[in-house]
């Protein structure tokens, strides 16, 4: 069984195109993925309608390319993110599924994004064990508990206010750094000393969520910390400030993480999302892994980062595990909860 998936829920149009094979893991055929980063630069964020119609340009011949790269006509089947997400982003990806779907004559799945950001792992890594997978990424921060790529996610945890990568970018903003600034804050970090600013962890009072997240308090503390200098007239410490300011984030998130595969007694923990790339992040969730005896899974940063294989591959999990195709007259969910791993549509 030959599945594709089709992402845009956000800034990158991707077409991705797998094999199923009985083992239950699947091989890679097409991974084609154009962005709009580029275009959202000069706003400091993404932009919807920027995003839209970025997504319109860009889904037939992203589709072509990936039909090409796997050496197929058809798919034996569509599988296309039905949200969360942004709402005419969204739009663009199911009608091109819906589309192509009807005039190939093959089933329509509509997935959940965030359950792909988790199936991708199974291409480099092998059939998913019960686990903890926690996702960080420009627009989502999710700590999740997943028995079965084929059953429904629970979601345990989630930011109360700025997503992880969010807050990154804002942060790098502030210092100045440009945008997507997660990387260049990465990268000033690396001159800094993590322990120089004693910036606040945010959700780790003894009354907090025990899995969820905030990170606007950390961000009005480096805003703080730099309008302090600036009206003293001091010069603004930025390797120490991204340094510290990361050491925060990557502290409650790994924190977090663990703490949910103890509370689930699993022994595996999955990372997915662009924020998986932070240098920090990835360096204290494998101490702190290692410690604890769990086993990390990481995909490769490509895979990390939103692509339409993440959604080819939920979708043939869902299909192997026995899920009815979604009806043609399914409506995007921008909201969609992620225990919802795919949306039947049926009245
Ligand atoms: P979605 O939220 O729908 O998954 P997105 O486009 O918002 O999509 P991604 O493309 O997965 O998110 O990741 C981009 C985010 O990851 C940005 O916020 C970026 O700043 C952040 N990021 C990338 N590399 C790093 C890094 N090295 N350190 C910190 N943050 C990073
Ligand atoms: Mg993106
Ligand atoms: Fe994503």
């Amino acid at each position: 069984m030959i599945v594709m998936g089709i992402e845009s829920s956000c800034d990158e149009t991707g077409v991705g195109i797998v094999r199923w094979r009985d083992s239950g893991v699947c091989e890679l055929l097409a991974d084609e993925v154009a962005s709009s980063v580029d275009e959202h630069a000069r706003y400091g964020g993404v932009v919807p309608e920027v995003a839209s119609r970025a997504h319109l340009e860009a889904m037939v011949p992203t589709m072509r390319r990936a039909l090409a790269a796997a050496d197929i006509d058809r798919p034996d089947a569509v599988a296309v993110t039905i949200g969360p997400g942004l709402a005419g982003a969204l739009l663009v990806g199911v009608a091109a599924a819906k589309a192509y779907a009807a005039a190939w004559g093959v089933p329509f799945y509509a997935v959940n994004h965030l359950g792909g950001h988790v199936a991708v792992d199974t291409l480099e890594h092998g059939p998913m064990p019960p686990c903890v997978a926690l996702l960080v990424s420009g627009g989502h921060t999710h700590l999740l508990h997943v028995d079965d790529l084929g059953a429904p996610i629970v979601e345990l945890g989630t930011t109360v206010d700025d997503a992880a990568g969010e807050a990154f970018d804002k942060v790098a903003r502030l210092l100045g750094l440009g945008y997507p600034g997660g990387p260049a804050l990465d990268d000033a970090a690396r001159e800094g000393d993590p322990n120089a600013i004693a910036f606040p962890r945010g959700m780790t009072g003894p009354r907090d969520a025990r899995y969820d997240f905030s990170f606007s308090g950390v961000k009005t503390a480096v805003a703080r910390f730099v309008e302090a200098r600036r009206r003293a007239g001091d010069a603004i410490p930025i390797a120490d400030i991204a340094a510290s300011f990361q050491e925060s984030v990557a502290d409650v998130l790994t924190m977090k993480a663990l703490r949910a595969a103890e509370d689930m007694q699993v022994d595996t923990v999955v990372l997915g999302g662009g924020a998986t790339a932070n240098s920090r992040i990835r360096s204290m969730i494998e101490s702190r892994c290692t410690t604890a005896g769990v086993t990390l899974r990481i995909p490769k940063p490509r895979l990390c980062t939103d692509n339409g294989v993440m959604i080819a591959t939920l979708g043939a999990h869902l299909i192997s595990a026995g899920a009815s195709a979604s009806d043609l007259r399914v409506a995007t969910d921008p909201g969609l909860p992620v225990s919802t791993s795919i949306l039947a549509g049926r009245s």
